[in-house]
Formats: C-alpha cells, sequence, structure tokens
C-alpha cells in the first residue's frame, strides 16, 4: 500500500464521461490498496472563459484590486472540478471528499495571478485518508494570510499537486496529462521524437525552463526541493488498464543517477519563441554600465534571461539581453527613452523575430565537445548563431526564429535522440 497523489488535466477533465473515467481509474488504485489524494484542473477551456468574462468587463491593464478578482474568479473552475469528481467517486461507490485551498490550508503568498504556495497544513487531509477516504483537493490555488483567494500562475495546478504530495509525503506524484511523457523534444517539430522512460530532476528543471511545455517549472522546483518522486504520464489510457502496468507507464523524473538510467550525453531539446532581443551598441565600457542598463530593467519588473557583453578596443561596448516577447514594447521603450540617453549609447536596435534553441543533458558535465558538435550542426545547415549561453548541463543558442523548427530537427538527430539508447 502506497500514498499516491493523482493530478489530472483539463482535458481529462473536460466533460462528465471524462470525469467518470477519471473517477473510474483513481477508484481502482483505490481498491488496489493505496491512500488516494486527486488534485484536478477546471475543466478544460473553462479558466479561459472565465478570465474571458472578466476582460469583457475591464480591458484595462492589471491593477492589484483587478487581479485579486481575477483569483476570485479563476479559481471556481477547480472548484466546480473537485466536486464533480468527489460526486463521481461516490457514484462508482467510494467513499469521496473535496476541498477547495483554503479548507485544507494551501497557504501562499499575496502576489495575485501568480502566488507561490508556503505552507499546507496536511491535518485534515491526512484525518480522511486514515478514514478510507479518496480526497479530492482543488489545483491551481490557495489563500493568502488575509484569507484572499490567489491563484498560481497558469498551469499551476500541476504545482498544487507537487506541492500537496510533499506536504503528505506522498510516496509519489502521478501527473495524468494528454501527452504520455516527456519526450526527447516536441514531437509536432519532431516526429521521431522518443519518449523518455526517465529523465533527472535537474534535466528536467532545465527543460521546463527553456521552453518545454509538459510541466509547470515550479512543481518541478517543489518536487526537487522535498524530494517528490513524479511520474508524467498518459490520461489517454483505457481507465481499466493494468494497474503495474500504469504505474510503471510515461516518464519518472528521477533523483538518483542509478545505472538504469539512459546514459546519453545529451536528453533532449527545447526551444521557445517566447524571447526578443534588445541592443545598446557604443556604450562606453566603464565600471557600472550593466547596473545602470539592467538595474532600471529589473525595476520595471521585466525579467531578463541571456546577458551578453564583448570586450572592447576603442572604450565602446555593445550589450545585448533578451526580455520575454511581452515585456519587448516596454523594454524598448525604456531604453530608447531613459536608459540608452543615460549611458550614452550610440543607438538602441531590437529584434522580435529570435528564438532560443538548447540543449540540455547531465552527460555535459563529463564530455568535452558538446557544444562545439552543436556548432558545427548548425554552421552544417546555414544558421547564425547570434547570442549563445551555457550552464553547466545544457548549451542555448539564439538564432532567428524562421530557422527554429530546422536546428531543432538538425540537433536532435546529431546527437542520435531518435535512437533507442542501450540501458
Ligand atoms: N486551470 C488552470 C489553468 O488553466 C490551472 C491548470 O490547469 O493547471 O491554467
Ligand atoms: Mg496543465
Amino acid at each position: 500500500m502506497a500514498l499516491i497523489v493523482h493530478k489530472y488535466g483539463g482535458t481529462s477533465m473536460g466533460s462528465t464521461d471524462r470525469i467518470r473515467n477519471v473517477a473510474k481509474r483513481v477508484a481502482k488504485w483505490a481498491r488496489a490498496g493505496h491512500q488516494m489524494v486527486v488534485v484536478p484542473s477546471a475543466m478544460s477551456g473553462e479558466t479561459n472563459r472565465l478570465l474571458g468574462l472578466a476582460k469583457d468587463l475591464s480591458p484595462t491593464s492589471a491593477s492589484p484590486a483587478l487581479m485579486r478578482e481575477l483569483d476570485m474568479i479563476a479559481s471556481t473552475g477547480e472548484q466546480v472540478s473537485v466536486g464533480l469528481l468527489a460526486i463521481a467517486l461516490q457514484a462508482e461507490g467510494m467513499d469521496a471528499v473535496s476541498y477547495t485551498g483554503w479548507q485544507v490550508g494551501v497557504a501562499t503568498d499575496n502576489s495575485y495571478t501568480k502566488a507561490r504556495i508556503e505552507s499546507i497544513d496536511d491535518a485534515k487531509v491526512k484525518a480522511d485518508l486514515d478514514a478510507g477516504r479518496v480526497v479530492v483537493i482543488t489545483g491551481f490555488q490557495g489563500v493568502d494570510e488575509d484569507r484572499n483567494i490567489t491563484t498560481l500562475g497558469r498551469g499551476g495546478s500541476d504545482t498544487s499537486a507537487v506541492a500537496i504530495a510533499a506536504a503528505i509525503q506522498a510516496d509519489e506524484c502521478l501527473i495524468y496529462t494528454d501527452v504520455d511523457g516527456v519526450y526527447t523534444t516536441d514531437p509536432r517539430v519532431v516526429p521521431e521524437a522518443r519518449r523518455m522512460s526517465t529523465i533527472s530532476f535537474e534535466e528536467m528543471l532545465e527543460m521546463a525552463s527553456l521552453g518545454s511545455k509538459v510541466l509547470q517549472i515550479r512543481s518541478v522546483e517543489f518536487a526537487g526541493k522535498y524530494r517528490v518522486p513524479m511520474r508524467v504520464l498518459s490520461s489517454f489510457t483505457p481507465w481499466d488498464i493494468d494497474i503495474n502496468e500504469e504505474a510503471k507507464s510515461g516518464t519518472l523524473i528521477t533523483f538518483e543517477e542509478d545505472e538504469n538510467m539512459e546514459q546519453a550525453v545529451v536528453s533532449g531539446i527545447a526551444f521557445n519563441r517566447d524571447e526578443a532581443k534588445v541592443t545598446l551598441l557604443g556604450v562606453p565600457d566603464k565600471p557600472g554600465i550593466a547596473f545602470q542598463i539592467l538595474g532600471p530593467v529589473a525595476d520595471a519588473n521585466i525579467d531578463v534571461d541571456v546577458i551578453i557583453q564583448n570586450v572592447s578596443q576603442d572604450g565602446k561596448t555593445d550589450f545585448s539581453f533578451t526580455v520575454h516577447r511581452n515585456d519587448y514594447q516596454r523594454a524598448m521603450e525604456l531604453l530608447e527613452k531613459t536608459v540608452g540617453p543615460a549611458v550614452q549609447a550610440a543607438k538602441v536596435v531590437g529584434d522580435q523575430r529570435i528564438c532560443k534553441v538548447s540543449i540540455v543533458g547531465i552527460g555535459m558535465r563529463s564530455h568535452v565537445g558538446v557544444a562545439s558538435k552543436m556548432f558545427r550542426s548548425l554552421s552544417e545547415e546555414g544558421i547564425n548563431i547570434q547570442m549563445i549561453t551555457t550552464s553547466e548541463i545544457k548549451t542555448s543558442v539564439v538564432i532567428d526564429e524562421k530557422y527554429m523548427e530546422l536546428a531543432v530537427r538538425a540537433l536532435h538527430r546529431a546527437f542520435d535522440l531518435d535512437q533507442e539508447i542501450e540501458a
């Protein structure tokens, strides 16, 4: 017997028929002797619908007062889901009870629409489990210290599930979703992409932060911090599939690099089109320049990703960095009007048509020549690299977005990611 958390995404909860299937699957696990907590998302499309209603009434940019109400509204999608799922479980003959985040003490900070979970009071959940109940808890939300309802950001139910799993010390957190695991890259771009049976937590963290959309990054951070074993698996298998087979399916995110782990130098390729590049040309190369540029950018709440500053020969240098595409206009305005003139930049230029492509793998720690292989493969395709950044287990390049798919395919091939690896 184990203590298990299941998380179901919006597609799995998309209709009463599907909710019935979720209930049947959960009941199967409970009947096999496991203690079960289930964290569902809102029915698919529901969060968008709810936020759309709010937008109809106030299309203006978000004030804190408005953000509070957005969370009030968006959180209801999950409340409906847990109630429906508890009813469906009861109809299956299970003893089941539903709770919203605040009812089981999911305490968060007060940053509306992107709150962070601070603690969870597990007493109630444990008591229900001990009484033989299936406990269904809303994803995506909690409550701040003044009892305002908060949400955790889009896709936040993954994080709720992992946080709850950590709080109750679950044996495993299973994330049921509409893909059957984590792939070497997005199969829509590379049809030969392979599902990995395991991926290390660090690699998953990089993949999530570099653009793989399978899991909300905070859920992976949580899993790492509390060492929660987490598995991504398909919600499209028939609910009555053999439980032992199901328990081994999908992709397990592991903390130990055991011998059975797939030993590829590069494990996966991530990409995203969400960034834009800005450059200050001809800025004086002297102490304090990076701070004078990036200080005001940070004060304007604009996140910066890749940063490049070159050496200078004539006392002048160029300074480039990338920001989220949503922040591009604001960043350009700030640089053109204030920062550029303040640091006496010769010119400010920007480019929205870029993308970032990254190779990720813990094997990069112990292998040389990985980055150069990446650069060779891109050069063979005639792709110009605009920026490069590296860390211990990843190398990222910024390139023209029109070559993104070509680059991903070429790299997938170059690192043999379509080949099955001998364990
Ligand atoms: N329902 C929320 C969303 O659509 C949270 C989630 O699904 O994880 O973003
Ligand atoms: Mg999701």
